[in-house]
Formats: C-alpha cells, structure tokens, sequence
C-alpha cells in the first residue's frame, strides 16, 4: 500500500507541501521502515490554515444543519466503504494489530461522524417567556477550533474533535501527534470527497511547537488537545492567556476493582482488555487492578495462563493480538517502569521481556499504593494487581490519585456497584466491563486527568456558545 501521502498538510481542501519545514521521518514501529517522509508546517503554512479556515467557517455555520449533517454522514459512510485501506494505514502508522484498528478506529470515528451528524439539526435554543417581553437563545458555532492529537488513537481523535466541531458550523485546523500523522490526512481528503467546503477541516504538521503556535493564534476560538498532563498544563495556560474555550483529554492512571463475588473470567478478561489492548497505548486504562485477596491467586492464575497465550507479532497479520509499542522513546520509557517495578519489589507473575519495539504482556502482583508502578502512567502492556479487603479502604485508595479519567468494578452485587460507582472520582466508569468508549456516550476525565467532555451530548456544549437575545414588546420605560 502507498503509504506515503501526497504532501505533509492539507489546507484549503487540497494537499500542500512546503519543504522550507524540518523534516519528518514517519516510522513503522513493527519493522522500523520509513513509510513517509513529511515536512513540519512551517509559519506561513500554520498561517494559511487558520485563514482558510476562518474565512471557510462563515459560510459554513449559514448552512442549515441538515445540510451539514449531510456532509458528515456520507463521510462516515466513506470511512466504513474503506475500513481495510484505512485500518492498514493506521496499523503501519501506529504498530497496533489489523485485528484492532479495523474495529477500533476507523469505525468509531465513523460512528462520531454519524452521531454528530445525526445530532445537529436538533440542536436548538430555548425561548424565555418574561410577561409581555421575552427572551430566546441561540446556541452558535464557536468560530475556528484548533484539535491536537495524541498518538495512540490517531485517527479517531481526528474523528472525535472534528466530528462535533463541524456538525455545530465551526472550522478546525488539527494537528495530529508527530508520530502518527497519515489517518488526520486522510479524514481530511475524505471530507472533502463527502461535499465539506474547502478549508473546514485542514490538516498541519510539526512537533509541540507547530501545536504551540496554534493554540495562541487570535483567530483560535477552542483548543482541544489529546495528550499527557503536562502537555496539557502548557496547552491550556497558553489558551487562558486569550480565554479560549477548552477540552483537555489527558492521562489516568485508573483503577479497577474486583470484589470477591465478581464473574472472574469476565474480570480478567476486563482487564486483559485494559491492560493490553493496543500494546496498553490507552488512556483510560485500569492499570491498577484491585483485587479482592479471597479471589487474588485464583485471579491471578487465570490472568498469567490467558496472558501467555497472546499473540505477538506482525501487526498487518490478522491472527496478531498485540503489536509493538508505538516508537523507541515509548519503549525506552516502559522497559524503564518494568525494571523499576521489579527493583521496588513487586512480584512479577509474567511477561517483563521484550524484544524490538515489542513488550511482553507484564503483570506485577503484590503492588502496593506507594510503588512508582501504581502512580504513574506507564501507558504500555504492565498491569500492576493491588490487593485489598474491606469495600471503604478500597474506595479510599482507588481515589488517591491525582487523576480522574476512568474506574471499573467487577461485583455481581448490583447495589454494591451503584454504590462504588457514587463515590469514585472518575470521568467515566465501567460496571462489569471495561474500555467500552461507544460515541454516543460522554468521555473525559475529573482531577488532573482533564476538563470538558467528548462525545455524548455533552460535545454540543464543548463546541457551541449561547447568545442570549432579550425582545422589548413595548415602549421602554426610562428614569431619565
Ligand atoms: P503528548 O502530550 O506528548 O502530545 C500530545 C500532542 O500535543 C502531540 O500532538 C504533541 O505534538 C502536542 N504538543 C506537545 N507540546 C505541545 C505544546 N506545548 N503546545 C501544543 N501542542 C503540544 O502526548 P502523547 O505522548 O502523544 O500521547 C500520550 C498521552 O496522551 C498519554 O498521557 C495519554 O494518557 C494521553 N491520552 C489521553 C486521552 C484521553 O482521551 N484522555 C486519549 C489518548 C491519549
């Protein structure tokens, strides 16, 4: 497949190259190959974005909704009729199994599309009765939005801004992680086969720098970045300076908690699922299991057994269940956290080896709250199980953290779930299942894990603003 695109950035509803920008070397993290060679947006071409989009974005919002809501759906329907070139292109891109991307990805960036497409023509205001007088809001576009994207879900981080952004009439200009930069281009050309008007989705280029100069542009309305907490620290102090509106999608390092009456295969597989999938690249992760010590070694035993069993391997090959980790910075840094978990004396129950960019599937058991491995974000395949006795003392530890983006609980006691659910901090969280992220249910995080929400209704706010518009009736009565 031809994985090299016409030009680094797309802008104005066309491809376009500017070779002054530092280059950058697009790697297939499974075989270290070179399969684009890019260019960084320099000034002038981060300048052209903005001012496509913010001349496109009027006529855009004049639209009526179903006409935009037109445009998004034969998008989504484009991505579906695509899914295998697409979903390849994205595991060349990010390393992550064929297996994955073609269910993962791609498709619920469609889903987005269609959602927000069904969505927007009933977004309305409300009228507000006031005696004779009255008032009624308008919910407005919110102008030019700026998306920043993480590297793990490249594409469907793409789907998830733009989707929303557009449906409600406003223009982004999104610049997708530096590591995994094809599938953004690829929604871009694609909504411009669907019917959008050139310059309402344009695509750039380039590091933290080129994300940087975005988001303290005074033509940026909304800043909406996927990424680590200190990224977005940096990202929404620059936005604050201009009082931009924000969405901050940051890491966690979430819990996940398994009573003792809990179904314990589904549990395992839970958190298999929350651990592994896409080499553990996800943000919501559980990575820190929580296990009731009555169930512990039989949980244990279950999880190494049906760990071993993955299989590893070339990720375009359909039997692969987990690939490589997405560049050698991401594997250096996890490799580092399973040598530190196993100096701080967890018990490393299996996995811990690696080879290439390949990272076993690695659980540690015997994890306590303290251990560099139950703090920090490892964002790789090392599952960290904590053990724990009494209801209240596992609440108390699953909230100390500084983070809030997700929780799950395994009990077969449904009033025991509701009743955990009620006091874990956490955006979003799972009973009985885990990484379920469907479109039309809202995602985020509380505490340092972010602000704001994607997807579900929630997104409308995110991306719209209200104008208020009073109706004097009669003659206005003055003091003067
Ligand atoms: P990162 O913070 O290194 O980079 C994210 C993006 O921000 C990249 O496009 C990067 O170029 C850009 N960037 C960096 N510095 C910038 C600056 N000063 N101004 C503007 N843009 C800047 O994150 P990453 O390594 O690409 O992704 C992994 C992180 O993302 C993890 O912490 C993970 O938890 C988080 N994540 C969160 C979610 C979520 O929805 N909450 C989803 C996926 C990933």
């Amino acid at each position: 497949m031809r994985t090299q695109p016409q030009a680094s950035h797309f802008i104005d509803g066309a491809y376009v190259e500017d070779a002054a920008g530092a280059p950058l070397a697009v790697l297939n993290p499974a075989t270290g190959d070179t399969i684009a060679r890019l260019h960084e947006a320099t000034p002038a071409i981060i300048d052209r974005a903005l001012a496509s989009a913010a001349r496109a974005q009027v006529a855009w919002a004049a639209l009526r909704p179903v006409e935009r809501a037109r445009i998004l759906r034969r998008a989504s329907d484009i991505i579906r009729d695509r899914n295998a070139d697409l979903s390849l292109l994205e595991t060349l891109d990010t390393g992550k199994p064929i297996q994955e991307t073609e269910v993962a990805d791609w498709p619920s960036g469609a889903d987005a599309l269609e959602y927000y497409a069904g969505l927007a023509p009933s977004v309305t205001g409300e009228t507000v009765p006031l005696g004779p007088d009255f008032a009624y809001s308008i919910r407005e576009p919110l102008g030019v939005c700026v998306g920043i994207g993480a590297w793990n879900y490249p594409s469907q981080i793409a789907c998830w801004k733009a989707a929303p952004a557009l449906a409600m009439g406003n223009a982004m200009v999104f610049k997708p992680s530096e590591t995994t930069p094809l599938g953004a281009l690829k929604l871009a050309d694609i909504l411009m086969e669907a019917g959008a008007p050139a310059g309402i989705f344009n695509v750039v280029q380039g590091m933290g720098a080129v994300g940087a100069a975005l988001v303290t542009d005074p033509r940026v309305a909304k800043v909406s970045l996927t990424g680590s907490v200190p990224t977005g620290r940096k990202v929404y102090a620059a936005a604050a300076e201009g009082i931009r509106h924000v969405t901050m999608e940051l890491g966690g390092k979430s819990p996940l908690i398994v009573f003792a009456d809990a179904d314990l295969d589904s549990a395992v597989g839970a958190a298999m699922l929350g651990n592994f999938y896409s080499s553990g690249q996800i943000c919501s992760n559980g990575t820190r299991v929580f296990v009731h010590r009555d169930v512990k070694e039989d949980f244990l035993s279950r999880l190494k057994a049906r760990a071993e069993a993955i299989v590893m391997g070339d990720p375009t090959d359909p039997a692969t269940q987990m690939g490589p980790l997405v560049s050698a910075a991401q594997h250096e840094k996890v490799t580092a956290y399973v040598a530190r978990a196993k100096a701080e004396g967890a018990r490393l129950v299996t996995g811990g080896g690696s080879e290439g960019l390949f990272v076993q599937p690695t659980v540690f058991a015997d994890v306590t709250d303290t251990m560099t491995l139950a703090c920090e974000e490892v964002f790789g395949p090392v599952m960290a199980v904590l053990d724990f006795d009494i209801e209240e003392e596992v609440i108390a530890r699953a909230n100390a953290t500084e983070f809030g983006l997700a929780a799950g609980v395994f009990t077969a006691d449904i009033t025991r779930a509701h009743r955990v659910v009620a006091r874990l901090q956490a955006g979003t969280v799972w009973i009985n299942a885990y990484n379920l992220t469907p479109v039309e249910s809202s995602f985020g995080g509380v505490k340092l894990s972010g602000v704001g929400r994607e997807n579900g209704k929630a997104a409308i706010e995110h991306y719209t603003q209200l104008k208020s518009v009073y109706v004097g009736m009669g003659p206005v009565d003055a003091p003067y």
